[in-house]
């Protein structure tokens, strides 16, 4: 029997080629700045987002946590859908870290609007928390990998720029949205303070994440990283999966974008399910009429392994280590 893993983009493993570039990074310290295939990476990445500088961190959840803590001060609040997953997925570290409130949107899939987001926006006045920043995510997790054009983010930057407030982008998954939406990665920067950037999720890097800002923000976002207990050593061997995945793994992700669009197709045949949600990127959430637990042990059963994001909603994720095969034998189980 096959076993299919479609839970998430996290569960890659490093390729032949990927492996080969991490054994032969050249490394140092990094806390002292002298880990070289550390400091490639991070100029790299915010060369290709039009962006000053970049810190390479352990995690998503870490390079959302700085920027937040970068763009925020105690008592502000910041606006952001209720689906993102600055709020829902990351332990309530807004409030922790950066002791803000936030201000709970709802969007389409995950997607919020200037229009949306304006009223929102506290006035002056000392009963209400200073609202500072406002937090995007593209592709939208939650959302089933939704995603923003340049286009829409456009009038939202604006909208930031005249009311003063910073702009940040969770980008756990930018690259799908980019492959999606043919907007190019150079002409984000000037709409962003802050851009978070996963490495191990569609590009397949074991481990990281980069947040992209300007060099003030990066030079105290390297404090707050240091706070975290994000400090790393040698941590270029893990800079050079990302290097590798930067170059190698960016172009193929039409493929995963493919293979969920077909899973989405052959969800929308059978009886037991409700309801398939647009599969725009990598991400197949769908709606079962019987519970999702019941669904997911049959699956189980054969070799597919895949979560639940709700009572009656699963979730596919297709990724680097999922194959043709695997997405035919999928299809073929499904009936
Ligand atoms: C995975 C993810 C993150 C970061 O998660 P880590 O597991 O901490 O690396 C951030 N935002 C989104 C939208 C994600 O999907």
């Amino acid at each position: 029997m096959m076993t299919v893993d479609l839970r998430s983009d996290t569960v890659t493993k490093p390729t032949p080629g990927m492996l080969e570039a991490m054994w032969s990074a050249k490394v140092g310290d990094d806390v002292f700045g002298e880990d070289e295939t550390v400091n490639t990476l991070e100029t790299k990445l915010a060369g290709i987002f039009g962006m000053e500088a970049g810190l390479f961190c352990p995690s998503g959840t870490m390079t959302n946590q700085i920027a937040i803590k970068c763009f925020t001060q105690p008592l502000d609040e910041l606006i952001a859908d209720q689906a993102s997953h600055v709020y829902r997925y990351e332990g309530g570290g807004i409030a922790f870290n950066s002791a803000v409130s936030t201000r709970l949107l709802h969007g389409d899939r995950g997607r919020i609007t200037a229009e949306i987001i304006e009223p929102e926006i506290n006035a002056e006045n000392v009963h209400y928390p200073r609202t500072s920043l406002v937090v995007l995510e593209n592709t939208v997790n939650k959302g089933g990998g939704s995603c923003y054009t340049l286009e829409d983010i456009k009038p939202i930057a604006a909208l930031c720029s005249a009311k003063g407030l910073k702009l940040h982008l969770d980008g756990a998954r930018i690259f799908n949205a980019l492959t999606r939406t043919g907007d190019s990665a150079s002409d984000y920067g000037q709409y962003f303070d802050g851009i978070s950037v996963c490495l191990s999720k569609g590009l397949g890097a074991p481990v990281g994440s980069v947040l992209l800002a300007s060099k003030e923000t990066i030079k105290y976002g390297r404090r707050v990283r240091k706070v975290l207990g994000g400090g790393m050593r040698q941590a270029g061997f893990l800079a050079a999966a990302g290097i590798y995945a930067l170059d190698n793994h960016i172009e193929r992700l039409k493929i995963d974008h493919a293979h969920a669009a077909l899973l989405a197709e052959a969800l929308k045949g059978h009886s037991w399910v409700k309801n398939v949600l647009p599969a725009d990127t990598n991400l197949v959430l769908f709606d079962t009429h019987e519970p999702a637990e019941k669904i997911l042990a049959k699956l189980l059963e054969k070799g597919i392994k895949a979560n639940s994001t709700d009572t009656h909603r699963i979730r596919f994720v297709t990724h680097l280590d999922i194959n043709q095969e695997m997405v035919a034998y999928v299809i073929g189980a499904l009936a």
